[in-house]
């Protein structure tokens, strides 16, 4: 077992000679083995991998290497990877094969990182448990009985377990934050449009985002610094200079942090609020400047988001006809046939579900009554947001109402499933950045995160206090 503290260490361990590479990627291939029954990973590219740590190895002894030569990545399966399945863990895209690279993989590629496999994940990033999956539930480290959250639960494992050095996820609802916090790691959500979705499979357009996980936020600061940036081929990709986010000196300002009074009400578990309260009172007693504040529409958060993502999904999803990608029903008599068949064959529950309430809510005669309105919402919430980031710098919640759940325990409660997303859905529909930062186990040993969220294009500020809280614990 190779020890470093984060990606520069290890380069630094790479160059002097005390790593090698290529017995890094063979460590992480023998531990994604034996760890398989977690089920994290879709693919492992373990021959690309091996091949491309010799590689890199011989540029970084060269010092001709990009900025993360030698980093090991996992990346979710809704994300393209030129010439490697893309199946969004649907029987729908099962046979698919990706014909370009979405822009951030491009980007890491270009920078040198190993891609060692494809994570596991809900259909179609639908889920918060990992167990709407058409390859398996993916299962938590820390406790198998227990769900590592969702939808990115593979890429959370991954990292988690130690079996790569950082994942990528996608966050539309929560799907970074929530498994972050479930699996004990570090996840961000960046701001809407700070990562380019080309190659992202979409889900809800308007809210899915790209975002890393990491053991650390040094980690987590340069992959993000990589992967963002304008991109001509997304129109949505925000032309905002990047900074650099990877310097994060000890903190020299003292961010004021907001506690908004509505994520601390009904519903969250007494040990999660009891390890938070701790933790601000922690900040707290170093001299921050602590304030309470109202998000007021915070309760319609939950409604909004599943009104607007199920009408941006149902639209999304009209593509997977069985005339152009992926699965078709053989045998059918007429193309409206072959349609249905194919569509009720290749989606599951979760993505059906989504369908027809996103269909509903942009149907004549409900448009008005849900859609539009729930857009005006989505108004109000970002005004929430605006009012508060004029009191503080930073806000901080719990991420999830609970720690993770037992496998089984919610799948056939969506109501309750969705509840795990009420304090994450809010960052996806304001736009802004939001970070998971693992705080402490309860007495069952699971993990518990801390979410904070920052305006648009503030992730430095989640970065530096990230940074901050990181040193210490
Ligand atoms: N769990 C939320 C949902 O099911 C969020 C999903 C996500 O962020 N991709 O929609």
């Amino acid at each position: 077992m190779i020890i470093y503290k984060n990606y520069f260490d290890k380069l630094d361990k790479i160059r002097s000679g005390e790593i090698s590479l290529k017995e890094n990627v063979k460590y992480f291939l023998k531990a994604i083995e034996e760890k398989k029954s977690l089920n994290a990973f879709n693919f492992v590219f373990a021959d690309d991998a091996l091949k491309n740590a010799e590689i890199v190895e011989r540029k970084i002894k060269e010092g001709n290497h990009g900025k993360l030569a030698g980093m090991v990545i996992a990346i979710k399966d809704v994300l393209a990877y030129k010439d490697k399945p893309l199946t969004c863990s649907s029987n729908i895209l099962r046979n698919f094969i990706s014909v370009y690279n979405a822009t951030a993989i491009r980007k890491i590629i270009d920078e040198d990182a190993i891609i060692i496999g494809k994570t596991n994940c809900d259909e179609f990033a639908m889920g918060s448990s990992n167990e709407n999956s058409a390859f398996g539930n993916v299962l938590n480290p820390v406790n198998n009985s227990y769900v590592p959250g969702g939808s990115s639960g593979g890429s959370a494992v991954a990292v988690a377990a130690g079996l790569c050095d950082v994942s990528l996820g996608t966050d539309t609802g929560g799907s970074i934050r929530q498994p972050a916090s479930f699996c004990g790691i570090y996840g961000l959500k960046p701001t809407y449009g700070r990562v380019s979705r080309l190659g992202l499979t979409a889900f809800a357009s308007s809210f899915d985002s790209i975002g890393p996980f990491a053991n650390n936020i040094e980690d987590i600061a340069l992959v993000l610094q990589i992967i963002s940036g304008k991109d001509e081929m997304d129109s949505t990709s925000a032309d905002k200079d990047v900074p650099d986010f990877t310097s994060l000196p000890d903190i020299n300002y003292k961010p004021v942090i907001g506690i908004p009074k509505e994520y601390f009400g009904e519903g969250l578990d007494k040990e999660v609020r009891q390890l938070i309260d701790n933790k601000i009172n922690e900040i707290k007693s170093k001299g921050f400047e602590i304030k309470n504040i109202s998000l007021p529409n915070t309760e319609y958060s939950i409604a909004t988001y599943y009104i607007l993502t199920t009408a941006e999904a149902s639209s999304n999803l009209a593509r997977f006809d069985g005339a152009r990608y992926g699965y078709r029903h053989k045998d059918s008599s007429s193309l409206k046939q072959m349609y249905e068949l194919s569509r009720t064959e290749g989606f599951g529950a979760e993505v059906k579900r989504r369908i027809m309430l996103g269909t509903y809510v942009l149907s004549a005669g409900y448009y008005d009554a849900y859609y539009r309105k729930a857009q005006k919402v989505r108004r109000l919430l970002k005004n929430d947001f605006d009012n508060a980031f004029k009191q503080v710098d930073l806000i901080l919640t719990p991420t999830s109402p609970f720690p993770a759940f037992k496998v089984g325990e919610k799948s056939n409660d969506p109501l309750a499933m969705y509840l795990s997303d009420i304090y994450t859905t809010s960052a996806n529909l304001a736009g802004i950045p939001g970070i998971s930062i693992p705080i402490g186990k309860n007495s069952n040993g699971l993990p518990v995160g801390m979410q904070i969220m920052a305006n648009q294009f503030e992730e430095k500020k989640l970065l530096q206090f990230g940074k901050y809280l990181q040193t210490q614990t």
